[in-house]
């Protein structure tokens, strides 16, 4: 499996590669959330390039960039296991050679990206446009690979191939969970034990969100779903229900609007969001 270390063996590479490509970015760490892009990327694309690469420029400066796990040695055997033909690996002096503060930056509309995490998280949209924008520039790639997880993320990003007419495709692979319900994240790692049992409880808040009858109003149910979970030890940084596209306040339940929600356990932010079907 191919390791390109920086921009130029990336292109160098591109240039020589026939057929279409498939990107998809990771902060490493691999999970199953990964990995079931990958699986996807691989159905629809000839060639696949996985990028890893924690990314300072989406951090915020109290955010966990320093304590984010990095384990490239078993994210390259996974990545290998699973038939994953190139990966591309940059260092920070690669992808920003005068330093993050210097670099040129994508800021996405304010509507989609002041609202949600972009509240808790001022420039982090800032920072995910601006990295996807170079891998794409980088990589060329023909379908971009993105996890419905970060849903949010997904829609900014839909948005900025859109209005920079990106001639790339936007896939969105679902949210792979564990038995028990937890959102597949890199950051589950970093819970305590204890932390790890009350984690689900997220997931099943919105799971029963998700179940209340069309039509009725969203705003005392959702108020007492962030109690629930501030009583349990969660620190809610919101609950909400959005219009899947508009990410707009929905403020009754409707087919197709989604509950997004973002709650801290100790010092790990876990973020989920669930569709009404
Ligand atoms: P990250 O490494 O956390 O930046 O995530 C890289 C990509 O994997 C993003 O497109 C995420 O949305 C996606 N992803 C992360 N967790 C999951 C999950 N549990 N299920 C599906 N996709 C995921």
């Amino acid at each position: 499996m191919p390791i390109l270390r920086n921009p130029d063996s990336l292109r160098n590479w591109r240039q020589q590669q026939r057929g279409s490509l498939a990107l998809v970015p990771t902060m490493g760490h691999l999970h199953a959330g990964h990995l079931a892009l990958l699986r996807l990327a691989q159905a629809r694309a000839e060639q696949v390039l996985v990028s890893i690469y924690v990314n300072p420029l989406q951090f915020g400066p109290e955010e966990d960039f320093a304590s984010y796990p990095r384990t490239l040695e078993s994210d390259l055997q996974q990545l290998a296991e699973h038939g994953c033909t190139t990966v591309f690996v940059p260092s920070d002096d690669d992808l920003y050679p005068r330093g993050a503060a210097e670099q040129t930056q994508v800021v996405p509309p304010e509507r989609l990206s002041s609202i949600l995490c972009g509240t808790q998280r001022p420039g982090h949209f800032t920072g995910v446009a601006t990295i996807v924008l170079k891998l794409l520039h980088l990589a060329q790639p023909d379908i971009l690979v993105l996890g419905e997880k970060d849903y949010q993320q997904y829609r900014i990003v839909g948005q900025m191939l859109d209005d920079l007419n990106l001639p790339v495709q936007l896939l969105c692979g679902p949210t792979q969970r564990d038995g028990d319900g937890l959102a597949r994240s890199s950051r589950n790692s970093r819970l305590t034990s204890e932390q790890r049992i009350l984690a689900p409880r997220l997931a099943t808040e919105l799971r029963q969100l998700c179940q209340l009858p069309v039509g009725s109003l969203v705003q005392a149910p959702a108020r007492d779903a962030r109690e629930r979970l501030q009583a349990a030890g969660f620190a809610v940084d919101y609950l909400e229900l959005r219009n899947s596209e508009s990410l707009e306040p929905v403020s009754e339940i409707r087919p197709g609007a989604r509950w997004l929600a973002a709650a801290r356990l100790g010092d790990v932010r876990l973020i989920d969001n669930m569709v009404i079907p």
